[in-house]
């Protein structure tokens, strides 16, 4: 599924128990954290033209999709975190849910699936796949990602913050003032 989906996908786990703003904010990059391995698109666009274009892309893209990573991301989370246990077991969680989400819907235009090599870089034995992959543009995500941002609006009405928090508080207090202006909280 798309970094947008995985994004939306994190903030609801993270708002499924109680953590401070820096926490949620670790448990929801653990959920966009595996799709580090598609920057490399940046580098094979820019380098399309040239006499040796890369193909990080296709290399690398979803090398890291991977539980030695998983590891590394909950273990950073544990280090940044006040409530550490909590927040790396979180924060693993949300990173196989990043994995799960990709083997429901993330078939490409070409109708190739990514396998996930969940051992990787220790073992290229174990590569993940569903016979029942839909496409990256299916309707399903779509839905999901409606019904996230749903959540999202509603979790930011019903408890006083919102995405936005991670850029600017000022901008997530005027966020959630509008939304409960339009529906008082009662
Ligand atoms: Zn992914």
């Amino acid at each position: 599924m798309s970094p947008v989906t995985h994004f939306f996908t994190g903030w609801a786990l993270a708002n499924s128990v109680s953590l401070d703003r820096r926490e949620r904010v670790l448990v929801t990059v653990a959920c966009v954290a595996p799709d580090i391995d598609g920057l490399g698109i940046v580098a094979d666009y820019f380098t399309r033209d040239s006499p040796h274009p890369l193909e990080w892309f296709s290399t690398y893209h979803h090398s890291l999709h991977s539980l030695p990573f998983a590891i590394v991301v909950a273990a950073m989370s544990f280090v940044l975190a006040v409530q550490r246990w909590k927040t790396a077991g979180m924060a693993f969680l949300s990173f196989h849910i990043h994995l799960l989400e990709d083997l429901l819907g993330s078939r490409g235009p070409d109708g190739y699936q990514w396998p996930i090599p969940y051992l990787m870089p220790f073992s290229h034995a174990c590569q993940l796949t569903w016979r029942g992959q839909w496409a990256l543009n299916a309707w399903p995500n779509f839905a999901i990602t409606i019904a996230l941002l749903l959540a999202t609006f509603y979790l930011a009405w019903s408890r006083g913050f919102s995405p936005l928090e991670m850029v600017s508080l000022r901008a997530d207090a005027v966020f959630v003032g509008v939304l409960r202006r339009r529906v008082p909280v009662s």
